[in-house]
């Protein structure tokens, strides 16, 4: 009862559901005029059930509240026990008091609605006049006209008030519904047909109608009202524009001037309307109006009042709505940021806190997610940095700019994988300047580092080896060499060191062996190197180490050696054992070189010698060498061209047979007539031209020349098989495939008969790859060609390696028959040569006789042929074509 005695609520209902949000404004002040008023009040329910009974009902009826709450209204009405249907506005029924007697009551119902549950209904009741004295109807009408008013205002109070309270609880997102419900309680409360409000757009040049509500049977408008042309209603705009109320309660008399408007009105069928703008913060949003379509109106104050006070409220909510979808949209896009950057984004407290991270970050380090990294990282110092000292220098740099740009560490990941980060931060600094937290981005660039590192070493280091490159080399001699001019006790040295023969390997076995090689050696180096020095490739077999600190200079000569002992060790390449050497250049710092350059040069210059003088040996630079290999330079220049000058020609070393002297045949060997050095000897040119490759032009001059020669003497003897030429291979051209094309060629095109060629190779020339060496040798044995081994007792000196090879001819090299005498070891290894080659089958011819001795000893140990000064010097082609003419030489001999 007491609970039903507080209600005085304004329904506000929409498809028949009451809103949930709706609280039912708590009124004890209006409760307490409607209860002691003299007029009778009741409410009903939609059950039209007595909710509320007041004083005056109390009077009129003689029933007190406590005994009508609950009962069915018709109960007091004299109906016969028929529920009469009410309906709204003022009814005349009769009455039945308590006491049994009627009277004639006239009922004022408010607007009554069929739907909704807890739908109240306002009865104000009074006796009906039964006498109609004028003044005392005067009376009346005043009296009914104040109560209206009253009630109207105590209505209409009601409905602001609790529209008000409606709006402030309502949240943004609710806004539209609690408008379109605050527009049918408004609308219906003024018995209007249609309420509305229409917004502007942004650029106020379009009006849109938003939130509608239509009393019963009226037509909405809403769907039609978009995007309406602001400009095609110039009359009522500028109206609303002026902040002015449109009033209009006959729509039929708008004057000529709103043709357009009246038209639309007309159009839609509204008679009268009352427009209020809508207006927020000094600029106009929309309006507010009411319609009326069955009547005409005279439109109150009071309503004016009620569209300007709700118009308020509705611009007011409407705003709000869209600051708080602005709000959401920038949180939402924000967040959005926040969870799917590919940057990590952190905020953090001073003290080594993560305050937030976002899901990327997490990945970054490889925690499970946000929470799982802010809960674990208790101390980024240490368990975020590799070193807690980069977070010092963070936070020092953000304390002191503000911000840190770009920073770059390396950070531990939560399976302890160390990475590569950059990081920018900004400080968020407390009221009083300290920072408070930071918050910043962070991108993992481990790739990049790695790449950027990556970059750094290859170009200053050689990618077969892995040793510093040409470049880095020079860069550190450059610092040692800058130290010992400062400190001359720092003495610092290179050493040059040239794989001996290595163009020939990787000739022979192809690249990949060769850079297997290369491989092999720079690792056995390394092994052995002191700290402190650095080994590079300077390129091809070409190493170089620099020595620093050294104590003396002599130390650098101490390691050439261990170098050359480190090398006497067989390689295993392909499973098969492979011997090297190097040929070392030792150049020494004085600390006076103009120029670091001049160090590297010297160290080659050394390098060179060592290589001339006999390979796998070391040479310490010293100043005449570098007149020297001065002038191997310019020698190299003038050999490449003395091919086409015709600066070479051949002597011819006459052969002959021991037991008669008889000539046999020559050995070709060639000869340089150099421009200004006269003519150089072989033993100078031949290694240059074998190190540049033109040994094999050279060599193939050297044939052609040889062969057209005999074949011109032959003609003179009238005998195309007398006489043999012997012509020198270097080993290059034994690793030339298209060799034994060419000497067959140049058998056919000179004509000379296979049989009288005789190609001369020294041991060194055939191990450099006897597998290649044994085939092309076989080749030319298959042209028929004789084939010599030259200086034999120099190299391996293996007679049972060398039956592998097809030789017919074995020289024995000049250094023994020179020293050789009666009974000495020399005449011991000569004759053991001359039998074991006998017993292989080979005919053994003896160089370098000089004595009459040597050829009797010779003699006497049955060597077959021979060739020396004793015989004859090697002789320019006119002075062997005389003796060729001649005869030969007269028989002579030690038996002669
Ligand atoms: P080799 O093939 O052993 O030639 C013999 C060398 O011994 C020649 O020196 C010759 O002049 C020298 N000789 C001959 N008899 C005596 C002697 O009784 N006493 C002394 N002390 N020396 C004597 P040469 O002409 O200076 O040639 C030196 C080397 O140059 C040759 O040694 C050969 O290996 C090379 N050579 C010469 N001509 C050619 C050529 O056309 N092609 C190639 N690849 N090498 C050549
Ligand atoms: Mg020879
Ligand atoms: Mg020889």
């Amino acid at each position: 009862m007491a609970k039903n005695k507080k209600i005085i609520s304004v329904p506000i209902i929409k498809n028949g559901v009451p809103n949930q949000d709706w609280k039912p404004a708590s009124v004890t002040d209006y409760a307490d005029i409607f209860q002691n008023s003299l007029e009778a009040m009741i409410m009903l329910d939609t059950e039209e059930l007595i909710r509320f009974w007041n004083k005056g009902a109390e009077n009129l009826f003689g029933f007190i509240s406590e005994e009508m709450v609950g009962k069915k209204f018709y109960l007091v009405l004299d109906a016969d026990g028929i529920e009469p249907s009410l309906a709204a506005g003022v009814s005349t029924m009769k009455g039945q008091r308590k006491d049994g007697s009627k009277f004639p009551l006239e009922l004022s119902l408010g607007a009554k609605e069929s739907h909704g549950r807890l739908r109240l209904i306002i009865a104000k009741m009074s006796l009906a006049k039964l006498s109609d004295s004028d003044a005392l109807k005067k009376s009346e009408e005043n009296h009914t006209r104040a109560q209206k008013q009253l009630e109207y205002r105590i209505r209409f109070e009601s409905l602001i008030s609790s529209i008000s309270t409606h709006f402030i609880h309502l949240s943004s997102d609710r806004i539209d519904m609690g408008i379109n419900y605050a527009l049918h309680a408004i609308g219906e409360f003024e018995k209007v047909d249609r309420a509305y409000i229409f917004l502007f757009s942004p650029d106020q040049g379009f009006v849109e109608n938003s939130h509608e509500w239509c009393s019963l049977g009226v037509e909405p408008q809403i769907q039609s009202l978009k995007e309406i042309l602001v400009s095609r209603y110039p009359w009522f705009m500028k109206r609303i524009r002026a902040f002015e109320t449109i009033y209009i309660p006959k729509v039929s008399e708008m004057p000529d001037e709103a043709q357009a408007e009246r038209k639309e009105f007309e159009r839609k069928k509204i008679q009268s309307l009352v427009i209020v703008p809508l207006v927020h913060r000094g600029s106009l949003r929309g309006y507010l109006g009411f319609d009326f379509v069955n009547r005409q109106k005279e439109w109150s104050d009071e309503v004016i009042e009620l569209l300007r006070i709700v118009g308020e409220m509705f611009i007011n909510a409407l705003e709000r709505k869209k600051v708080d979808q602005a709000l959401r949209d920038a949180k939402s896009k924000y967040l959005n940021i926040f969870e799917n950057a590919i940057e990590g984004i952190f905020q953090s407290t001073p003290r080594g806190r993560y305050l937030g991270v976002n899901p990327a970050m997490a990945k970054i380090f490889g925690y499970l997610g946000a929470k799982d990294m802010v809960d674990s990282v208790m101390d980024i110092s240490t368990a975020i940095y590799l070193t807690p000292e980069r977070r010092t220098e963070f936070l020092r740099i953000l304390k002191e700019r503000g911000r840190v740009l770009e920073f770059e560490s390396q950070v531990k990941r939560k399976d302890g994988y160390v990475i590569w980060i950059s990081e920018n931060a900004r400080a968020v600094l407390t009221p009083n300047g300290e920072i408070d937290y930071c918050e910043g981005t962070v991108m993992d660039v481990t790739d990049r580092k790695l790449m950027a590192d990556k970059l750094v070493h290859g170009s200053l280091h050689d990618a077969l080896t892995g040793l510093p490159n040409r470049t880095l080399f020079m860069e550190r001699m450059g610092l040692a060499i800058e130290r010992s001019r400062q400190n001359p006790k720092n003495l610092c040295a290179i050493l040059m060191l040239d794989l001996d023969r290595f163009q020939m390997v990787n000739d022979s076995k192809g690249h990949l062996y060769g850079d297997k090689m290369l491989i092999a050696f720079a690792t056995r180096l390394q092994a052995i190197l002191p700290l402190k020095t650095t080994l590079s490739r300077l390129g091809g077999d070409e190493f170089c180490i620099l020595l620093e600190e050294l104590p003396d200079p002599s130390h650098a000569a101490i390691l050439a050696d261990h170098i050359q002992e480190a090398l006497s060790m067989p390689f295993e390449l392909e499973e098969q054992d492979v011997y090297t050497a190097a040929s070392i250049g030792i150049a020494v710092s004085s600390g006076k070189e103009n120029r670091d350059e001049e160090l590297l040069r010297d160290a080659d210059t050394a390098m060179h010698k060592a290589k001339l003088a006999g390979k796998g040996r070391y040479e310490i630079f010293d100043a005449s060498m570098h007149t020297k290999a001065v002038q191997l330079h310019t020698l190299e220049t003038d050999l490449r061209k003395a091919l086409e000058r015709r600066e070479f020609c051949l002597h011819y070393q006459p052969i002959v047979s021991l037991d008669n002297s008889t000539l046999m045949g020559f050995e070709a060997l060639i000869r340089w007539q150099h421009p200004t050095l006269g003519m150089v000897s072989p033993m100078d040119f031949i290694p240059l031209a074998e190190d540049t490759g033109l040994i094999i032009s050279i060599g193939r001059w050297v044939l052609w020349q040889s062969c057209k020669q005999l074949v011109e003497w032959q003609s003179v003897l009238n005998d195309r098989n007398q006489l043999t030429m012997s012509v020198n291979l270097s080993g290059k051209q034994l690793l030339d495939m298209d060799l034994v094309r060419q000497v067959s060629a140049i058998l056919s095109e000179t004509k000379l008969a296979a049989k009288c060629l005789k190609l001369e190779v020294t041991e060194s020339a055939i191990m450099v790859n006897p597998d290649k060496a044994a085939t092309i040798l076989n080749s030319l044995k298959d042209l028929g060609i004789y084939l010599s081994l030259d200086d034999f007792g120099t190299g391996y000196s293996s007679l049972s390696y060398l039956h592998r090879f097809p030789f017919h001819n074995l020289k024995i090299d000049r250094s023994f028959i020179s020293k050789m005498e009666e009974g000495n070891k020399d005449e011991e290894i000569v004759k053991v040569i001359n039998s074991l080659a006998k017993n292989l089958g080979m005919e053994v011819v003896a160089e370098g006789i000089e004595t009459l001795g040597q050829w009797a000893i010779l003699n006497k140990l049955s060597c077959a042929y021979g060739q020396g000064y004793y015989f004859s010097r090697p002789l320019e082609e006119n002075a062997a074509t005389k003796l060729v003419t001649g005869g030969g030489f007269k028989p002579r001999g030690p038996q002669a």
